[in-house]
Formats: C-alpha cells, structure tokens, sequence
C-alpha cells in the first residue's frame, strides 16, 4: 500500500513559524519513507476562514519549499459530502441533536450535585439534550438552531470493542472518550473532527502527523472511524515550536509569520534548516527582529 502523509492547516490567518515546522516535518517524514505528502486545506469554517489566508498559504508554501504530489484538497468543496455522512450516522442513531448555548452548559454543571464546583467549570458536556424526550425534540428542531452531538456511550456500544490507536512502532495505546462531542456545529453544520476523518480516508492517508497540541482529538477521530468502518492511520505527533516562557506561538505574535520572515529577507534555506535541527525549537516571538532572528538562524548547524 502506497504511504501517505498530509498536511492539512486552517486559513484563519498567515502561516506562522509553528505551521511551518509542522509542513517541514511531514515532508522529511515522507523523504525518509518513500512516502506521498499531500495538503489539504481545512476551511469548513467560513466564520473564521478567508480565501485570501488560502492565496497567502499556497504562496508561503511555495517559497518555503514545499510541492504537493496531487491537487490540494479544499474542504468547502467538500460540504454536500459531510452532510450526508452526517445523515448516515444520524441513520444509525449515533447522535442526536443538541440546542445547549454555552451558557446552557455551564449551568446545568453547575446545578448538577455530584459536578465539582468550581468558577470554570471544564466545558464537558452534561448531556441535557440526549435525555430530551422525543416529541420536544422534534418540537426544538423545528424552531430553533441546533448542533449535532455524537452519543458517545451508545457509539462505543455499536463498535463493540474498546478504542485505540497505533503508534509508529506499532504499539497499541487505549483511549477514553467519556463525553458527547459536537460533530456538527450549529453555525455551520459541520466540524473539524468529521470532515478531517473522511477526508482522511478519501485521501489515502496511511499516517497522520500532526502537533501534540491535536492528540486530544485521537479519541473521537478513532471513535469515527470505527462507527463508519473507515481506515485506521498510524498516528504521529511532533513537538510544537515555543516561545521563550515555553508558550506555544500565536498568530498575535508578529514577527512569526512566514510572510514577515521574508519580509525581513530571511531566506527559506535558513528557516528550513533551523526548524529541522534546532534542538529545542524556542523562537524569540516577542521581541522577534530581524537581527535577532538571523542570528538565531546563523548559530543552529
Ligand atoms: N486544520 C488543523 C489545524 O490547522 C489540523 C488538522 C489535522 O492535522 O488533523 O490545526
């Protein structure tokens, strides 16, 4: 089986330096192992994503280095076939809608006797809606806007078997998935975690490689494939570029962004060889000027 790996950023904004490491990384991975890197543009949320950020990202990629074996991928092309998915495993009764605001949310934990009290309480879900008897269900989905949430115990039931994932070395690791995850948000139908386990599948993608900051999203992402008998990856997490505090970088950050970088006449060579050896991968995001970065850049062998 061919071995493919991807790289699949959000145009929320430019690309920043973490962004970069991330392409790097997937793209040695896939030197090293006679492997495919494909992209895959993640813009489902048209709230927060603008088609100038994809422009900018194709042309930032381009200059760092990066080329695409096949035609990217654009996941706003792509909504007819999530809502069907999303059809089917309403079909298979696996979620069920929820009309919870955030606000709903931390109250009912609030109120709920055995939930800790605390002044912020973790955004778990309690469940309000999946106990809503059926005729008020229908009765809310008629008047008011709502998400989609996966069932999470009745989905694991239907899988049958506990959840986990497989390592590089082929270890097993087990997982827990203890709450209803949103699958479909109510402002545009659809969520990360859904669109990227299917397109994960139409693209072929044999290994996943990704930031530690996303391993939380293995449980449901596995939890998804295996409710809709899709292919399991081999997962990979790299480590994140920090800043000097140990604070993963911001796109507020200036002085991080691909785009300023080359403004700064840094050249790409030099980006690509620190990210690919620097030992610690700290970056000076607050006071980031050139002279400092250049020099940073000039002292990685
Ligand atoms: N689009 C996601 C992001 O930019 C990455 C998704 C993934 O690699 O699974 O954070």
């Amino acid at each position: 089986m061919p071995v493919r790996t991807r790289f699949a950023p959000s145009p929320t904004g430019l690309l920043h330096i973490g962004n970069a490491y991330s392409a790097l990384y997937c793209l040695q991975w896939a030197e090293q192992h006679q492997a495919s890197c494909l992209l895959r543009i993640e813009d489902i949320d048209h709230t927060r994503c603008r088609s100038k950020y994809v422009e900018a990202m194709l042309e930032d990629l381009a200059w760092l280095g990066m080329q695409w074996p096949e035609e990217p991928l654009l996941q706003s092309e792509r909504l007819p076939l999530y809502r069907q998915t999303l059809d089917r495993l309403r079909r298979m009764q696996v979620i069920y809608p929820c009309f919870c605001t955030r606000r709903d949310i931390q109250e009912e934990i609030r109120r709920m006797a055995t939930a800790p009290h605390r002044d912020d309480p973790p955004p778990h879900y309690p469940g309000t809606c999946r106990r809503l008897p059926p005729d008020e269900r229908q009765w809310k989905m008629a008047r008011q806007p709502f998400a989609w949430r996966l069932d999470t115990n009745r989905a694991l039931a239907m899988v049958g078997e506990p959840l986990c994932w497989h390592d590089e070395q082929g270890r097993t690791h087990a997982l827990q998935l203890e709450h209803d995850i949103v699958i479909a948000r109510r402002d545009i139908g659809i969520s990360y975690h859904l669109a990227t386990v299917i397109d994960d599948a139409e693209q072929r993608i044999t290994h996943i490689i990704r930031g530690e900051d996303l391993r939380d999203s293995l449980a449901i992402h596995r939890l998804l494939q295996c409710l809709l008998g899709l292919p399991e990856p081999v997962y990979i997490h790299h480590r994140l570029v920090r800043d000097a505090a140990g604070r993963r970088l911001a796109k507020r950050h200036a002085g991080t962004t691909l785009r300023s970088l080359r403004d700064m006449g840094i050249s790409a060579g030099a980006l690509r060889h620190f990210l690919l050896n620097s030992p610690d991968l700290i970056w000076p995001a607050e006071r980031a000027d050139a002279e400092r970065i250049r020099h940073l850049l000039g002292n990685v062998r």
